[in-house]
C-alpha cells in the first residue's frame, strides 16, 4: 500500500474515516465508494496486531439494500436495540455502545448504572464524570478527618528546600545541595524558625550569603525533628535535615512524618473534566501557609469524628 497513514488505535482515527464494518453498522448502512485512504493498527487482548482498512465517509455510498429491506432487517432484530441512547434518547448514526465498554468498570457508580445499558458517548461521559466527582467527595471527607487528627497533635510544620549550584556551562548539574533553606512553625506557639544552613565550604559561591553553620541551629531544629508528629508538604522532605543532624540513619527519630501534599490534593478534590483525574494541589511553599492549609482542611471535618485522637 503506497504511503498510507497508519493510525495507532481507533481513538486516533479522525472523524471522517471508517472501516468497512463501521460503514455497514451505520443506522443507514454505507459501503466504500473510493479508494482506501488509511490504516488503523489495533492490538487485541492477546496483544496480537491487527490492521483495518479505512475509507473516507465523504466518498462512501449507500449500501445496495432498499429502504424496505432495511426496515425488515430492523424488525427482525429486537426493535431498535443498540440504536437509541437509554438516557437522552439520541439516535446516533453509529451503534450506541454499552456503558461498560465506554467508561471502564472502575467509573461505574455502585447503584444506577448497569454496564450493559446502552448510552451515547455524551451520556456515558456524564456517568463517568459524576462517578469521579462522587469519589473525590468521599476522599475529601477522609482527608479532612485526617487533618483534624494530625492538627490535634499540634505538630510542627517543617519546610525544607535544597539549594543547588547553578548548572555548569556544559549543562551538567551538580545534585549535591550546597545549602538548605528551612522554614518551620509550631502549631501551638506559632513560633517560627527561618534559616539557611550551609552545607558546603566557604569557597562555594552558590551558598547564600545569609547561610549559617548547621551546629548553630541544632538546638532549635532537633526537637522539631524529634516531635511525635511532624508535617511537611512532600514525602521525604525532612530527609536532608535528618541526614544533617543524625549521623546514623538508624537513630533517626521515628515520629510520624506526615506529608500534606497527597491529602491536600484529595481535600481539594477538584476533578479535571478532561482526564477525570483529581488535580494536584499547589505547594503553599512557606511553613505558615502549609499550617494554614492544614487548619482549613481540619475545619471541614465532620464534627462527630473531628477530634478522635
Ligand atoms: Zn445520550
Amino acid at each position: 500500500m503506497p504511503d498510507l497513514i497508519v493510525y495507532p488505535g481507533w481513538r486516533t482515527v479522525p472523524a471522517g474515516l471508517y472501516s468497512k464494518t463501521q460503514l455497514a453498522d451505520l443506522d443507514l448502512p454505507r459501503v466504500p465508494g473510493g479508494p482506501q485512504r488509511a490504516w488503523v493498527e489495533t492490538s487485541n487482548w492477546r496483544g496480537k496486531k491487527d490492521h483495518f482498512e479505512l475509507y473516507a465517509l465523504a466518498e462512501s455510498l449507500p449500501s445496495p439494500a432498499t429502504a424496505a429491506q432495511l426496515e425488515a432487517a430492523r424488525h427482525r432484530a429486537a426493535t431498535g436495540t443498540g440504536r437509541v441512547c437509554g438516557e437522552c434518547g439520541a439516535r446516533p448514526d453509529r451503534p450506541v455502545p454499552e456503558l461498560g465498554a465506554v467508561t471502564g468498570f472502575a467509573y461505574l457508580p455502585d447503584g444506577d448504572a448497569e454496564p450493559t445499558r446502552r448510552l451515547c458517548l455524551a451520556c456515558a461521559r456524564v456517568v463517568r464524570l459524576r462517578a469521579a466527582v462522587a469519589a473525590a467527595a468521599r476522599t475529601r471527607t477522609e482527608a479532612a478527618r485526617w487533618a483534624a487528627r494530625v492538627l490535634a497533635a499540634a505538630p510542627p510544620v517543617v519546610r525544607v528546600d535544597e539549594v543547588f549550584r547553578p548548572p555548569a556551562p556544559s549543562g551538567r548539574r551538580n545534585l549535591e545541595p550546597v545549602a538548605l533553606r528551612v522554614d518551620a512553625v509550631t502549631a501551638i506557639s506559632g513560633r517560627r524558625v527561618q534559616a539557611t544552613i550551609r552545607l558546603a565550604g566557604p569557597r562555594v559561591k552558590a551558598v547564600p550569603a545569609d547561610a549559617v553553620e548547621p551546629g548553630s541551629l541544632a538546638e532549635v531544629l532537633r526537637p522539631l525533628l524529634a516531635a511525635e508528629m511532624v508535617v511537611t508538604w512532600r514525602p521525604e522532605e525532612l530527609r536532608p535535615l535528618l541526614r544533617l543532624y543524625y549521623a546514623d540513619a538508624l537513630t533517626w527519630p521515628r515520629g510520624g512524618h506526615n506529608s500534606l501534599w497527597e491529602r491536600a490534593t484529595w481535600w481539594r478534590g477538584e476533578v479535571d473534566p478532561d482526564t477525570l483525574a483529581v488535580r494536584h494541589a499547589i505547594d503553599p511553599v512557606t511553613a505558615d501557609r502549609t499550617l494554614l492549609l492544614l487548619r482549613r482542611m481540619a475545619a471541614t471535618a465532620p464534627p462527630d469524628k473531628a477530634v478522635t485522637k
